[in-house]
């Protein structure tokens, strides 16, 4: 009895010839730096695609081959997207933002043959070039050189030929962690698991992609598989709309040119939205219908902004292992019955698992105990999936434990609705006398201070209580803070037994590439503190 239906092979090329076929005239537009556009349709990135496969296959790289970009958003990149992986090969966005030893070694352990990249990171090419010797061939998507750019590069094909066929179990996409220890660490998806999560992130408590849908995504393409946008922008048949400059000025003025109704960024690029709009007095552009938010938690005060100006917040937890989407903030059952306050307060949290995600908590101890989905105890946030890393690039072993759960290294609270709710990260958390100490939950009781530009809290050493919170600070010009202000701010916010005995300040705090704040970094800065609080 088995195989009574068709097969019919989960490949992301799928997804493009859907597009092609049934919204071939749906708009790609592109707006450049200079203020200039350039638009496009799904039929013609199709072709493109097409003819970028014909010279791939012209330079003699061969299918499962890496082809790498460096690259912000534009109908180009996007068009590399689907040339690359129907070509068979492996796309591999690379986040220009990161150290040079880190791109060093992501390259080379990426085995990168072909670099894609726009010209403004022309001079770090240039300086990285003698570190990359597995790359061959680059290709400037934007050259000012005659017959040296992408548009030549594809130019001479006629884009008359078909997608490279294999298996759905096949890699399509490599993206690499940053991750705040160690090396970074590639997550290979596949056609199958890229073609089910875009088909998961079309549904209405995720994307709520749709025909209608005008999408900016602000997501960096390099960021995390820019959350799966372009796969599912095409199976939507969406209207995309691409800025290749992250300024606010620009994003609302394409909001409003394009009628964009879905944007998708996260939460730092949400508040500098808001903040042009009040510098400004112009409105939310009126378009908007829906904020997807994700990458850190969204700050209430955006949540309720939006909300309250009838957009509709998603509020997405993932991260790259989770090809991203892990969890999405939709709707609840009683939505209707909530007041407002509520609303906003579900929102902030980090939503529930959509089909085919599942999520548990384990001890933080032991991790054999799986935890009451209470709303109260917090572990260690576990996840499974198809589109779930199991083993990392040429890792030998398998990522996921026995039992094939994936350790995020996040710390939540499962609620009895299911809906998540993070509280750390497991190596920031802090255990003080055998009791857990949220740094998240300090961190941002800290920021509630007028004075705080900046915070993070990391466990020091202690004698009696084996850690205790020490607060980092980093405080507005013109603000003379002591521990004491700090302190008696935070009793109104945290357990007494939270507060902490010492407050550092500092002039500014270290940053991963990926603009988180790096507690690896303050741990070692702080690794012998024992200081006392004054200002500076
Ligand atoms: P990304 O590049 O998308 O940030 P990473 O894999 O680098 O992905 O980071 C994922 C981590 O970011 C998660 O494990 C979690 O700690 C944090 N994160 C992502 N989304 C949220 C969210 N909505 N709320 C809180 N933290 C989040």
């Amino acid at each position: 009895m088995l195989g009574a239906m068709q097969d019919w092979t989960l490949r992301v090329t799928a997804l493009i010839d859907h597009a092609a076929r049934e919204y071939g005239s749906r708009e790609i537009v592109s707006r450049w730096a200079d203020g200039s556009e350039t638009r496009t349709t799904w039929a013609g990135v199709r072709h493109d695609a097409l003819r970028m496969t014909q010279a791939v296959r012209a330079l003699g790289i061969a299918p499962g081959d890496r082809i790498a970009t460096l690259a912000m958003n534009h109908h180009h990149h996007l068009i590399s997207w689907y040339g690359a992986v129907g070509a068979g090969c492996i796309l591999h966005t690379l986040n220009p933002r990161l150290f040079d030893d880190q791109l060093d070694y992501i390259v080379n352990h990426a085995e990168d043959r072909v670099l894609l990249f726009d010209r403004q990171w022309a001079a770090l090419v240039e300086r990285m070039k003698p570190r990359w010797p597995t790359i061959t061939h680059y290709i400037c998507f934007d050259s000012d050189e005659p017959a040296r750019g992408f548009a030549d590069w594809i130019g001479g094909h006629d884009g008359d030929t078909a997608w490279v066929s294999g298996d759905e179990r096949d890699p399509c996409m490599l993206c690499y962690t940053s991750g705040t220890t160690g090396h970074p660490k590639g997550v290979l998806y596949e056609h199958r698991s890229t073609v089910l999560h875009a088909m998961m992130s079309l549904t209405l408590p995720v994307f709520a992609l749709d025909t209608r849908s005008v999408v900016l995504p602000i997501v960096p393409m390099f960021h995390a598989a820019s959350w799966g946008l372009p796969w599912a922008g095409a199976a939507a048949g969406a209207k995309f709309v691409y800025a290749a400059v992250n300024d606010p000025a620009v994003l609302c003025e394409v909001m409003v040119r394009e009628a964009v109704t879905t944007g998708a960024g996260v939460p730092t690029v949400w508040l500098g939205l808001l903040q042009h709009c009040d510098q400004t007095g112009q409105p939310i552009p009126p378009s908007l219908q829906q904020v997807i938010c994700g990458g850190s938690a969204m700050p209430r005060s955006i949540i309720a902004r939006f909300m309250a100006s009838g957009v509709r917040v998603a509020h997405i937890w993932g991260m790259t292992e989770t090809s991203p989407i892990g969890s999405t903030g939709g709707e609840t059952a009683d939505w209707d019955d909530l007041s407002f306050d509520k609303q906003v307060a579900v929102k902030a949290m980090q939503g529930r698992a959509p089909f085919g995600v599942e999520l548990r908590c384990v001890d933080l101890d032991d991790p054999a105990r799986v935890l009451p989905r209470d709303g109260l105890t917090a572990g260690a946030l576990q996840v499974r999936g198809p589109w779930v890393v199991k083993r990392y690039f040429k890792a030998a072993v398998d990522a996921a434990d026995a039992q094939g759960w994936f350790d995020t290294g996040d710390v939540a609270v499962l609620h009895p609705d299911g809906t998540l709710q993070l509280t750390d990260r497991t190596k920031d958390v802090i255990k003080s006398g055998g009791e857990w100490i949220s740094s998240v939950e300090l961190e941002n009781a800290a920021v509630g201070h007028p004075g705080v530009a900046e915070a993070a809290a990391i466990g020091i050493p202690h004698p009696k209580w084996d850690e205790r919170p020490l607060l980092i600070v980093v405080a507005k010009p013109g603000h003379a803070l002591t521990g004491d202000d700090l302190r008696d701010h935070l009793r109104g916010h945290v357990a007494r037994w939270w507060i902490p005995d010492e407050v550092a300040f500092v002039d500014a705090l270290p940053h991963t590439g990926t603009g988180k704040i790096s507690k690896k970094d303050l741990r070692e800065t702080f690794r012998d503190f024992r200081g006392s609080d004054s200002a500076q």
